[in-house]
Order: structure tokens, then C-alpha cells, then sequence
């Protein structure tokens, strides 16, 4: 099944929809995900797009440089990031989606704290979801 929510900022100046089912949240204990209090869903790239504000967005990278956070460059909010661990995928910030109920779904906790060292030998291909990798958490 699939379902389609809208979301904005706080300002309206980015609107983006995704076009995918949210069966899961989760919460991230690395240390910008636990400053911003993010609750993300997880979106296949294709499946979101930038309606109104492409404009406005600007974007955080830091240590890896993998993960994109993007946010309102007028209103300051998170909208959604490009992951780390699964790149062809969006954490969509899930307070910014129209009408979505976050006590709908249940909440993972997520490790990553654990990825937040810089690898001074990176591989060349990223593995993808923790979720696919049942051997544990990535540490890079
Ligand atoms: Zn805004």
C-alpha cells in the first residue's frame, strides 16, 4: 500500500510530498540527531519530491560528509536528510508531514552514535540500511 503525505517547514516556504507508506519511525542518538529531537520516517529516494522552495533549502554536512540535512534557510526547521547508512534514502522529519499522527507508529531507537567517528579508510561502496546488515551496527 502505498500512501502519499504532504509536509512543509514551519514557514511554508518548503513543501515536499512522499509518496511512500511510513510503517516505521525513529529516533537517532548521534549528536546532531538528538540536538535537532528528530522523529524520522524512512523514504526511498524517488519516492519524495521538492514541491515549492528548492530555493530554500540549504544544507548541513559535517564529519563523514555522507549525510545531507536539509533544512529552511528562513525558518531554520529540518525538513529531511539524505542518510548516512542507506544514501538512496530520505529520514523525513516526520512532525513537518501534514496531519501525520506520530503516536501512529512505533518508534525504533537507532545507533548513531556509534557511526559518528570520521573513517581515515572509507569503503568505496556505502552497504546500505543497518536493517539489511543483521551482523550489527556499521562502524566506519
Ligand atoms: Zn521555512
Amino acid at each position: 500500500m502505498v500512501s502519499r503525505h504532504v509536509g512543509s517547514c514551519h514557514c511554508g516556504g518548503v513543501r515536499f510530498s512522499v509518496n511512500h507508506e511510513v510503517t516505521e519511525l525513529t529516533t537517532c542518538d548521534c549528536s546532531l540527531c538528538v540536538k535537532r529531537n528528530a522523529v524520522m520516517g524512512k523514504v526511498p529516494e524517488a519516492a519524495l519530491s521538492i514541491d515549492q522552495g528548492q530555493e530554500l533549502l540549504a544544507t548541513c554536512q559535517w564529519n563523514s560528509m555522507r549525510a545531507v540535512h536539509h533544512f529552511c534557510r528562513r525558518c531554520s526547521i529540518y525538513v529531511f536528510h539524505r542518510k548516512r547508512a542507506a544514501p538512496n534514502h530520505f529520514g523525513v522529519n516526520i512532525f513537518c508531514l501534514d496531519g501525520f499522527d506520530p503516536n501512529s507508529l512505533p518508534v525504533r531507537a537507532t545507533e548513531g552514535a556509534g557511526m559518528t567517528l570520521v573513517c581515515d579508510r572509507p569503503r568505496a561502496e556505502w552497504p546500505g540500511s543497518r536493517a539489511r546488515e543483521p551482523e550489527g551496527r556499521n562502524r566506519y
